[in-house]
């Protein structure tokens, strides 16, 4: 005969199900609808609290049924001595409270899926349960443009969370940094919002930009607030994920002219880096969009067309 029990605290399920020959418990985790022990043992091997906890479980019920099965499981485990207090003791008060107010049913036992509300396997609520448990938590849900190369949207997605090695950065992670001002300005330290966002050599770009596509621009400081500003921005939901991923590519070009001056032999030209970025971003988007709008439109009128 085996046993299986579900004891879950937050929803007080009790399953009870004769199967092969041994004892076999389940805990659930409060408010984490995910296993998080299971014991198999066999009978002979069953501790005397264990015969409390199901006979304290069957006792709840009134079904005829689970009373003899009561009774039967009883009979076998009738071995069983007192409870000798100490941890056995607060291991049982334990138990008996997460199956308080128990009640069996008396329906064949079944498989359920317990990660939906449902009871049915889904395979989307396995693909969120391992998101949840292995991806890096973020209270911003990440953002995804496909108008531009996986990279564009990594390297976004580090511009979001912070995590670019900036000179600011490196001091915090203990590097020994000499100076720790913007390569490019030297006005201010180079820190992630000042690098992207308050450095003249961007504003200067920004403009640029929010002219070509016909917007107004607006001084931001820091990624939270051209997200605001962002979203403010009333355009076409494909055509604004296009402005968006002119964006990612904005920030990747003058991430790349900072490491240029910082690292590259040749200085690099700021007069160009606008018509790199337009020039790019032509490139990029067109050959990921099902519509083949011309170079023209592109730099004529990118917020006029249709995808
Ligand atoms: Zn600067």
């Amino acid at each position: 005969m085996k046993m299986e029990i579900l004891l879950d605290p937050t929803s007080n399920k009790l399953m009870v199900g004769d199967l092969c020959d041994s004892l076999r418990i389940k805990l659930v985790t409060t408010g984490k609808k995910r296993w998080c022990d299971s014991i198999r043992i066999k009978l002979v091997l069953v501790t005397h609290w264990f015969t409390l906890i199901v006979l304290s479980a069957l006792r709840r019920s009134d079904n005829e049924n689970m009373l003899s099965r009561s009774l039967r499981i009883r009979r076998i485990l009738k071995d069983g001595g007192e409870v000798r207090g100490g941890s056995e003791s607060s291991q049982l008060s334990l138990l008996q409270e997460y199956i308080e107010g128990t009640i069996l049913s008396s329906l064949e036992d079944r498989w359920v899926w317990d990660l939906n509300g449902e009871g049915v396997f889904c395979v989307k609520d396995v693909r969120n349960l391992l998101d949840d448990v292995f991806l890096p938590k973020s209270p911003i849900a990440t953002r995804w443009i496909k108008y531009v190369p996986i990279k564009l949207n990594v390297f976004a997605w580090k511009v979001h969370l912070n995590r670019l090695p900036t000179r600011v950065n490196l001091q915090h992670r203990g590097v020994l940094v000499s100076d720790p001002s913007c390569p490019i300005c030297h006005s201010e330290d180079e820190d992630l919002a000042h690098l992207f966002f308050r450095c003249s050599l961007v504003t200067d770009i920004v403009r640029l930009v929010c002219r070509w596509w016909n917007i107004a621009w607006a001084s931001i400081d820091s990624y939270s607030n051209w997200l605001h500003w962002f979203n403010a921005i009333r355009l076409s939901p494909k055509v604004k994920d296009l402005l968006e991923g002119v964006f990612y590519i904005t920030w990747w070009s003058i991430w790349r002219f900072r490491n240029q001056v910082l690292f590259s032999s040749l200085v690099p030209r700021k007069d160009v880096l606008f018509d790199d970025i337009v020039s790019r971003s032509f490139t990029w988007c067109r050959s990921r969009c099902k519509s083949n709008f011309s170079w023209v439109s592109w730099l004529q009128h990118p917020y006029l067309i249709s995808l």
